[in-house]
């Protein structure tokens, strides 16, 4: 076996690097979370979380902005009747960088290492072509297994060679490119009675026609999280 300076390195601390980090600690092995930014950063989120995932990564109250109830969808000048949530669909809001952040705290409380404001660069191969690490603005960091969890236009996957195999596979070279949207969001901050009322536990989708997209209004406590996606 190659010398090693870890079992895993995580590469990204969004939700799906903290959990899997935490989840390799959990489970003895050496692990290091890399993430590119500081922690505690914000990202382009609504910011709704399944109820199940909220159980599975015991989420305390104290970061569930509100719980949604019901969903209004509008098309054109059509208010279609409100969808009830169950309770098992009711979704959480969060504050992604609250959630992140905690998410973080809990690998690092399992054991793992946790490093942030350090950029991978690409995927370290050893002599038979297998990934044995990571390059980053750190230096070079060796382990067995790399997991990159690094979003949606991933550094590990591109460079480890999965991107391309993903696409060809579906016979789609650089088929990627069908794949992006634009999106704009803001969170406005308001005062939280006007919320209530004018919003309340409601989560609202909007469609025009001559907008290849569509409109979201998710609340939280004092902020409302808006957002807009284009297909085109
Ligand atoms: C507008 C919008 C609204 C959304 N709303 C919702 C919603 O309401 N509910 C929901 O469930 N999902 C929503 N999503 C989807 C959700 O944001 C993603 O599915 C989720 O963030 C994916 O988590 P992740 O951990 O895989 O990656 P990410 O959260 O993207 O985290 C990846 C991390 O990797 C880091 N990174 C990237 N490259 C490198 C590198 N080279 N070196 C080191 N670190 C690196 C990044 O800084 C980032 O912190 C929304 C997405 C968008 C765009």
């Amino acid at each position: 076996m190659a010398e090693t300076d870890y079992d895993v390195i995580v590469v990204g601390a969004g939700p799906a690097g903290s959990a899997a980090s935490m989840k390799c600690s959990q489970a003895g092995l050496k692990t290091i979370l890399i993430e590119g930014q500081s922690f505690g950063r914000d990202k382009l989120c609504a910011g709704g979380v399944n109820p199940w995932v909220i159980r599975k990564l015991e989420v305390p109250d104290s970061l569930i902005e509100r719980t949604i109830e019901q969903v209004q969808v509008v098309a054109g000048s059509r208010k279609i009747p409100v969808i009830p949530l169950p309770d098992d669909m009711a979704y959480r809001m969060v504050l992604r960088k609250d959630f992140d952040w905690f998410l973080v705290r809990k690998a690092k409380e399992a054991g793992s290492t946790t490093k942030d404001r350090t950029k991978v660069y690409s995927v370290l191969k050893d002599a038979e072509g297998r990934v044995s690490g990571v390059s980053s603005s750190e230096g070079d960091v060796k382990a067995r297994l790399v997991i990159g969890c690094d979003g949606a236009s991933s550094v590990v996957a591109r460079t480890s060679g999965l991107w391309e195999k993903w696409w060809s596979r579906r016979g789609m070279k650089r088929g990627w490119r069908n794949h992006q949207a634009f999106c704009l969001e803001t969170q406005m901050r308001l005062n939280p009675k006007e919320i209530e009322r004018r919003v309340g536990n409601t989560m609202t989708l909007l469609f025009e026609k001559s907008f290849p997209g569509y409109y979201w209004i998710f609340p939280k406590s004092s902020v409302l999280t808006v957002g807009a996606l284009s297909l085109s």
